[in-house]
């Protein structure tokens, strides 16, 4: 059955088939999570990444995981929040684009940070509706692959979010 779980934790320590991460257009590193998976995955993963010719927003890219526990590094980049309308779709592009790229390489585990709610900017208690809707959206629509969620969440703040999210979702 399909699972989501959110967890606190440092994504670069998770051994699951693939984590995504939130990256910006160049693909060449940042700070963030960003920095934190290049930094532990090696410098062939930027050697990997320079190959990739950068990835637009909503877009997401798959590399070898290297020195990290994760088998793949699913790159996407988020929005960075304007409070325009395209913000949420973008978001969420984020999300579903990354899942697609997962199936597609026979992933089952996959875990995602909270993309664009740090330097980006985008509000974390919104990001986190379009992160989980679009999520249950999407293994809803794929009930035929074994895929399990997990949210991981940096800070307390972060999994607060996403843990009443959940809980108001529970009650509907
Ligand atoms: P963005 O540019 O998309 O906003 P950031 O890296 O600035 O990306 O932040 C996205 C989220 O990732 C934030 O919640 C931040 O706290 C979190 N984060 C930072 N480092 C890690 C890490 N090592 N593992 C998991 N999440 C992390």
């Amino acid at each position: 059955m399909n699972h989501i779980q959110i967890l606190r934790a440092d994504i670069t320590a998770l051994s699951c088939d693939a984590i995504v991460n939130a990256a910006n257009q160049s693909l060449l590193g940042g700070g963030g999570v960003d920095g934190a998976i290049h930094r532990a995955a090696g410098p062939e993963l930027l050697r990997e990444c320079r190959t990739l010719g950068g990835c637009r927003t909503g877009e997401a890219k798959i590399t070898k995981g290297y020195r990290l526990p994760a088998k793949f590094v699913i790159h996407t980049v988020g929005p960075v929040y304007s409070g325009a309308p395209d913000d949420a779709p973008l978001l969420a592009d984020c999300y579903r684009n990354s899942l697609n790229l997962a199936r597609e390489n026979g992933v089952h585990t996959i875990a995602f940070p909270a993309i664009s709610t740090g330097v980006y900017g985008y509000p974390l208690r919104e990001a986190t509706k379009v992160a989980v809707d679009t999520v249950r959206k999407w293994l809803e629509d794929n009930r035929d692959y074994l895929m399990d969620v997990t949210f991981c969440c940096f800070d307390d703040r972060t999994r607060g979010a996403y843990e009443e999210y959940e809980k108001k979702l529970s009650r509907q």
